[in-house]
């Protein structure tokens, strides 16, 4: 019976946001992973984490803050030696700053040495780790990707890929995986494909090399070209050889991608699934335009993630599209407000009103999604101070109702604003003339189905509207302990 617990063991696991890259097969691995993770610094600007494969030798490097800081110089790349590599960018809201939840996560199998990237997060994690720390399984980390590795380890033999499966089968929720072996790079995706993983391959005087990304827009970077998706349910395995097979270890189970990945998430220069992300977010726009049009003078997007939708929602009602917020791109998420009277300023670190733009106008915002609300009281009320005669505001997502277990932040039910109010007593809090957010419907027929209903649900909602598609096993268990170690790095 367990008297201690070495860390938490129950739910209260990282919830993480996070890019993942892998090359097989390059003589620059190392770079060339540098350059990917760069690409996909949006999905993680905590910390990042690269583990390359000489032939013989592992080696490791792990640091928090950007990739352009953490893999700036040329010896700590160069140290990344070997044709093989996969890395990890981590965003994580709770806990565990410390850099034993840096990623990719590294162990030692009979097999040999295996490193592990994740995206996504478990819904049975917590059970699964109670139930192997029973069994004498020693955990490093409070990431529920470590889940994995003892899931391989306490597995009945085989070689790596059997491992694999047999963890694979025993874990629930949203993972899309890298894998580094000392014989390939492994890329994952789970039955449902929540998240996304490409591959493509990249061909050099050396020979070819593939590739396997978050997203196409890490492929673009380093001028590799995109093959396609990973499938849901899938294990893409690659070899030095330049082999690329292909094992599909589960029955096939209905497809639920994020679409909150279009709305916000993924780069709008990446095609996910087939569709390009910024062709989505001007639909949505313009759909909600079709939804809740409005009496305006001009339409501005909240920048950056406002921008396509704004631009669809004026195309679709003719008004005309102007920059009237500006966004400050040099405000890091680890900047330091010193005093609560400079804190105070709050949102105007990272955006200010145009204000040639906005004085004596009727002015529409559009932004994707409104989670606490914060963001939307702040802007408002600075696009008011600059003169607005009204504001209305127009947002590129249903309202968000409920929290995500699959890998995106979105905090808990009672700090979100739509699960606490109305959409007209949002309206009121936030300062608005008028709020409207694009319906469900709506959202699916910008993507491209009639609606919602039936067979066309291909994608994950439960933000939007709380049906969940995997069991929830962790959240309706069990008690919360917190980890035993607080760490400073
Ligand atoms: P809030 O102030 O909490 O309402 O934040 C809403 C803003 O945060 C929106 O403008 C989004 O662009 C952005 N946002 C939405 N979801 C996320 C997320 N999961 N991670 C980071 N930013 C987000």
């Amino acid at each position: 019976m367990l008297t201690t617990d070495p860390f938490d063991l129950y739910g209260d696991t990282l919830r993480e946001e996070c890019g993942i890259f892998g090359i097989m097969g390059h003589p620059e691995a190392a770079a060339m992973t540098a350059l990917g993770l760069h690409a996909l610094q949006h999905r993680g600007q905590e910390a990042c984490g690269i583990v390359s494969h000489d032939g013989e030798q592992f080696h490791a490097h792990r640091a928090n803050g950007l990739v352009g800081d953490a893999f700036s110089s040329q010896s700590v790349v160069g140290q990344l030696k070997g044709n093989a590599a996969i890395g990890h960018d981590r965003y994580a809201t709770t806990g565990g700053a410390g850099l034993r939840n840096v990623q990719p996560l590294f162990a030692d199998f009979e097999f040999g040495g295996f490193a592990i990237s994740h995206n996504g997060n478990l819904t049975n994690a917590g059970r699964l780790r109670h139930q192997l720390v029973s069994r004498g399984c020693l955990f490093q980390s409070t990431s529920d990707t470590e889940v994995f590795l003892h899931l391989m380890a306490t597995a009945r033999g085989g070689n790596v890929i059997d491992r694999l499966v047999e963890a694979m089968r025993q874990v629930e929720g949203a993972y899309s995986l890298i894998a580094l072996s000392p014989e390939h790079v492994i890329g994952i995706r789970d039955p449902m494909g929540f998240r996304p993983l490409v591959l493509g391959r990249l061909e050099t005087a050396s020979g070819t090399s593939h590739v396997l990304a978050s997203e196409t827009c890490a492929l673009d970077i380093i001028d590799a070209e995109f093959i396609r998706d990973v499938e849901p349910g899938e294990m893409v395995v690659l070899t030095a050889d330049g082999g690329v097979s292909s094992i599909k270890p589960f029955q096939p189970a209905e497809r639920r991608f994020c679409i909150f990945e279009y709305i916000y998430f993924a780069r709008p220069d990446s095609v996910v699934e087939g569709s390009s992300v910024y062709e989505a977010r001007r639909r949505i726009g313009a759909e909600l335009a079709v939804e809740s049009p409005v009496e305006a003078d001009v339409i501005i997007p909240v920048p950056d993630s406002g921008v396509p939708a704004a631009i669809g929602f004026a195309g679709q009602s003719g008004v005309p599209f102007e920059l009237g917020i500006i966004r400050n791109h040099y405000v890091g998420r680890t900047f330091i407000e010193p005093t609560d009277q400079i804190r105070h300023l709050g949102v105007r670190l990272k955006h200010n009103a145009n204000r040639a733009m906005i004085e004596g106008r009727r002015v529409v915002l559009v932004d994707d999604s409104i989670v606490r609300g914060t963001t939307s009281q702040k802007i408002v009320k600075m696009v008011r101070d600059a003169g607005a005669k009204e504001v209305h505001m127009r947002i590129s997502s249903p309202p968000t109702t409920n929290p995500c277990f699959y890998g995106i932040d979105t905090p808990e039910k009672s700090k979100l604003l739509a699960h606490n109010y109305s959409v007209e007593q949002m309206a009121e809090l936030i300062g608005v003339d008028s709020l409207a957010f694009i319906s469900i419907d709506g959202l699916y027929r910008a993507m491209g189905a009639p609606k919602r209903a039936g067979n066309a649900r291909q994608f994950c909602d439960a933000c939007f509207t709380g049906d969940y598609p995997t069991p929830l096993t962790d959240h309706t268990a069990a008690p919360r302990r917190s980890s035993a170690l607080s760490e400073r790095v």
